[in-house]
């Protein structure tokens, strides 16, 4: 269901220092669009970039695209460097959410309009949120695990705190687990988040928590597929890896791997072309200040964000076949290649 909210005719602020089209990176009247990302570090966000950019092609814009390796201040210079090129719109997806904020002030300084990208940019003025549902990612890991393992000694592995969705995540999680935690049949024994998604981070937490609690862990609910490979390989060292379930994020070719080789249990699948090309149709009507269709608001601590949230996909061994490989998000041999 698709509710429509006329809004974004514009943003605030002044438009007097804009670069006249002559200046930016496109021909006279070729709309141009930023995209300042945190990271090309996960698979997914070489999809992300890789699908702009054909789908850019395809519709006849042109995009910039600038990656600040998780590096705040990389991604501000980045950030305003495009804002100087004169774009049309600015799509952020942060690598701090508060941060980022100082990006959607320098752009609505010059007028132009800020779509934070699967990440929230928080207490900002940010003009629309394009995304997946979040917090239902956090709910789908969890209610996957506690069917499989209705008791017993669970391990939260979150991501990085300086990501939104990292909060969103474990929020959506504990909306399933808190009850049962309430009613003594899960005891959430370790429940740390990791530094920049660092799959070696979540490693470590991984080992700290069989080691606080000798072995004894029934179920580990990683945010993302990263850091799921980190877990499994404290998990292996001990020999559990294959016998205690993991959850995972991101359809990565190596969480697909795992999955049906038996080494992780599940995934969350979040059809990347679609986030891609939804997000670039939202650019596009900002550009032309036209009206945007939203599904629904998020509170990013300062306004209610008119936002765009697709859904997110549970995948397991029984239905890799057909999500992953119907959809061709990865080719059946890479995925089957050690079967
Ligand atoms: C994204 C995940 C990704 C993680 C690490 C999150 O904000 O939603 O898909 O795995 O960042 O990059």
């Amino acid at each position: 269901l698709v509710l429509t909210t006329g809004i974004f005719a514009g943003c605030s602020g002044g438009t007097t220092n804009k670069p006249s089209d002559a200046n930016k990176g496109g021909k006279d009247d070729e709309i141009v669009i930023g995209f300042s990302m945190d990271t090309l570090k996960e698979e997914r966000w070489q999809k992300d970039r890789d699908t702009l950019m054909a789908r850019a092609k395809e519709l006849g814009v042109k995009i910039l695209i600038q990656a600040a390796n998780g590096d705040d201040n990389k991604q501000i210079a980045q950030a305003e460097n495009l804002i100087s090129q004169g774009v049309d719109v600015l799509m952020v997806a942060p690598h701090n959410a508060e941060v980022a904020a100082t990006i959607v002030e320098a752009a609505h300084e010059e007028g132009i309009p800020v779509l934070s990208y699967d990440r929230l940019i928080k207490n900002s003025d940010v003009d629309v949120y394009v995304s997946f549902d979040n917090e239902k990612v956090g709910e789908l890991q969890a209610e996957y695990v506690t069917k499989l393992v209705p008791k017993g000694n669970y391990v939260y592995i979150g991501g990085a705190p300086t990501d939104n969705n990292a909060h969103l995540f474990r929020k959506g999680a504990m909306n399933v687990l808190k009850p049962l935690i309430e009613k003594g049949d899960i005891k959430l024994v370790y429940d740390q988040m990791s530094k920049d998604w660092q799959p070696s981070e979540a490693q470590k937490h991984m080992e700290n928590a069989l080691t606080a609690n000798k072995n004894k862990i029934d179920a580990v609910i990683c945010a993302n597929d990263g850091t799921a490979g980190g877990a499994i390989s404290a998990l292996s060292e001990q020999q559990l890896a294959g016998k205690v379930p993991v959850t995972g994020q991101d359809a990565e070719l190596a969480a697909c791997q795992r999955i049906v080789e038996g080494m992780q249990t599940m995934t969350v699948y979040k059809p990347i072309p679609k986030l891609a090309e939804t997000a670039l149709d939202v650019a596009i009507k900002l550009a032309k200040k036209e009206k945007v269709e939203t599904n629904g608001t998020v509170n990013n601590g300062k306004i209610d964000v008119p936002s765009v949230l697709l859904e997110p996909i549970v995948v397991d061994k029984n239905n890799m076949m057909d999500t992953i490989i119907k959809d061709g998000y990865h080719p059946y041999e890479e995925v089957y290649k050690n079967i």
